[in-house]
């Protein structure tokens, strides 16, 4: 089996023609004549034969041509890849294809570059925070934050904490729209939005005072925010692991309030209409 076209047109178009390495396009025009030339391949990440550059032998013929398994490079970067397997892993090759499709993404979301407007944390979700740092290749200063699995409880407290990953939050510029003027073409896995309007709260007073125990996936129990854009439901499940203090945890378990924040989004139920996002930041909004 090879890849379909079909599959190869997709990888071609979720990637901007661009290399997913080095970023340089991929579609030539070659002379006056209008004659184009394909500088790229769309190449396996997963080897597509046994004994291959990252074979995973488990995988199914169909999976090895599937789109998720696929990425597209450009001639050089495809030949580099594939002969030095050892440096470019499988995780590093998916750091590559992940990067770059939120790269495109941001180029085609016709967003500004967001600024951290918040006046004060009240959630931050620490490793999608950091995540999106290194996908935007921002310098961490601190290594101890990759360590944090929980910030309500810190030792430190609060104020050092902040110290400490501020300086990530004011490094991290995504390409983002705002929520409130998205049209639902645009929204898509992985988009990354920011938000500032009217939010309900549900469910976290209830997890605050009886314990969490994980998301079960059922909004009557989730602790959660949702908003209302364009008759879609964004739903923006709370973790209470990340919330920065215990005023935070009154502010989001209050009934409603306004919110500002930074979300990517994680799934759309078209039937529903229910947009599920993952925040990342969310804080009362500055005004002045
Ligand atoms: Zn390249």
């Amino acid at each position: 089996m090879a890849v379909t076209e079909k599959n190869k047109r997709v990888v071609w178009a979720l990637s901007g023609a661009r290399c997913a390495i080095c970023k340089k396009p991929l579609v030539q025009k070659e002379n006056e004549a209008g004659a184009y030339s394909f500088l790229g391949d769309v190449a396996h990440m997963h080897a597509r034969r046994d004994g291959g550059p990252r074979a995973e032998t488990s995988l199914s013929d169909d999976d090895r041509d599937h789109p998720d398994n696929l990425f597209l490079l450009c001639l050089d970067h495809h030949k580099i890849v594939d002969d030095h397997p050892e440096t470019y892993t499988i995780e590093k090759l998916r750091e590559f294809k992940d990067a770059h499709l939120l790269w495109v993404r941001g180029q085609l979301a016709n967003g500004a570059p967001w600024n951290s407007d918040i006046y004060n944390f009240y959630y931050i979700n620490l490793p999608r925070l950091l995540m999106l740092a290194e996908v935007l290749g921002c310098n961490i200063d601190d290594p101890r934050l990759f360590y944090i699995d929980d910030i309500s409880g810190l030792a430190g407290g609060y104020i050092p904490f902040i110290h400490s990953v501020k300086p990530v939050i004011e490094s991290v510029h995504p390409n983002v729209v705002a929520l409130a003027s998205l049209s639902l073409a645009d929204v898509d896995v992985g988009l990354i939005a920011k938000f500032d309007q009217r939010f309900r709260t549900k469910g976290l007073g209830k997890v605050l005072t009886n314990g969490f125990s994980g998301f079960n996936g059922d909004l009557s129990k989730d602790p959660h925010i949702y908003t209302d854009c364009n008759g879609y439901k964004f739903v923006m499940p709370i973790d209470p692991r990340w919330l920065t203090t215990t005023t935070a945890g009154v502010h989001l378990s209050s009934g409603q309030g306004v919110f500002s924040g930074l979300c990517i989004v994680n799934s759309i139920d078209y039937a529903k209409k229910h947009v599920l996002c993952s925040p990342l930041l969310v804080g009362h909004p500055k005004r002045w």
